[in-house]
């Protein structure tokens, strides 16, 4: 009997959803752990990165990283897999667009490392003692990965066959993605494995987004009661669905809550953030500047509403490089 294809799965800068996402195969997962060899899975099973190191080049068929690039160790393990596999999957949000993780380039990594370890309300810390990446111990030295300036997505450190999109991508679209890798039948490189069209184009709300959208005021969701029936923009609440890609079965609209942008963008844009602004821009209904910014001064955290799971990709990428 042939040797089944190999398929490893890893996880770096990430919240453990992704991974969670996997598991919800639900009884499917017996049918993918039956079609391929699992060699790695650090979160599953005992496997070890030198177990990895000893694998011949390109034999494993498949590997889904999902999380951003944060850590040396994290560049180290995205290389290596790069080498050990034939096919690299972006796998979720934070692979592919940076994720909510790459929010953190709005600051310097002085700035996170003096908040996270000094001026934290929970920490006590007087001697200001930060973790070192070498520490020298006993003669030898204890070790720990560095903490790089930036976040990046998976990308932006190797080169990367497909993306999953999504926080995380549904079972289905994992489904999909293994029975479309089984097959040999794959889409041209580079292929977001998602339809590409927007949310809007298949949201149950779509009927009730008015062609002249005219915003007054923007609410949050838990200012208001919402209209389970009407587009979110309608009402005044903040919806990512024009400026995101379909695919989610439309997770949120159908729980009462406006789209967040997980899926990332379509082909057709460049900047997730750049797309809705430009689109909720032009939908403010007010003419006097200090009307324009009471209105817009209704969104609370424009970056992390407009680029919650794309600062990486995006044109600004970062605050700060430094
Ligand atoms: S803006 Fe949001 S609620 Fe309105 S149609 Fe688009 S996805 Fe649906
Ligand atoms: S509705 Fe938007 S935020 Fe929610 S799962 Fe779909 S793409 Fe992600």
């Amino acid at each position: 009997m042939p040797d089944k294809p190999k398929v490893a799965f890893y996880w770096c800068a990430s919240c453990g959803g992704c991974e969670e996402s996997i598991v919800d195969l639900a009884e499917d997962i017996l049918e993918v752990a039956q079609a391929v060899d699992i060699v790695f899975w650090p979160v599953a099973m005992d496997f070890k990165r030198k177990h990895v190191e000893a694998m011949p080049d390109g034999s494993i068929l498949a590997t889904m990283v999902n999380g951003s690039i944060r850590t040396s160790e994290q560049e180290e393990m995205a290389h290596l897999l790069r080498r050990k596999s034939q096919i690299l999957i972006a796998y979720g949000s934070c692979a592919h667009t940076g994720g909510v993780p790459s929010l953190a380039n709005q600051f310097s990594k002085e700035q996170i490392l003096r908040t996270v370890y000094e001026e934290a309300p929970t920490v006590v810390n007087e001697q200001k003692v930060r973790p070192q990446p070498r520490h020298p111990y006993d003669g030898t030295a204890l070790t720990l990965p560095e903490f790089r300036g930036l976040v990046r997505s998976l990308d932006q450190v190797v080169e990367v066959d497909y993306y999953l999109p999504g926080c995380p991508p549904t079972p289905k679209l994992l489904k999909q993605a293994v029975l479309t890798l089984l097959s040999g039948q794959l889409p041209p490189k580079g292929t977001v494995l998602a339809p590409d069209t927007a949310q809007c184009d298949s949201c149950p709300r779509k009927e009730s987004k008015p062609a002249d959208l005219k915003i007054t005021e923007f609410k949050r969701p838990h200012w208001t009661q919402i209209d389970p029936e009407k587009c979110f923009l309608a009402q005044g609440i903040i919806c990512m669905g024009p400026a995101t890609r379909s695919g989610c079965e439309a997770q949120c609209i159908k729980g009462n809550m406006p789209c967040t942008g997980c899926f990332g963008p379509t082909s057709r844009v460049r900047d997730q953030g750049a797309k809705i602004l430009s689109a909720l821009a032009s939908s403010v209904d007010a003419r006097e500047p200090e009307e324009i910014e009471k209105i817009l001064g209704g969104i609370p955290d424009p970056v992390g509403t407009f680029y919650r799971y794309s600062l990486a990709k995006s044109l600004l990428r970062a605050k700060v490089t430094r």
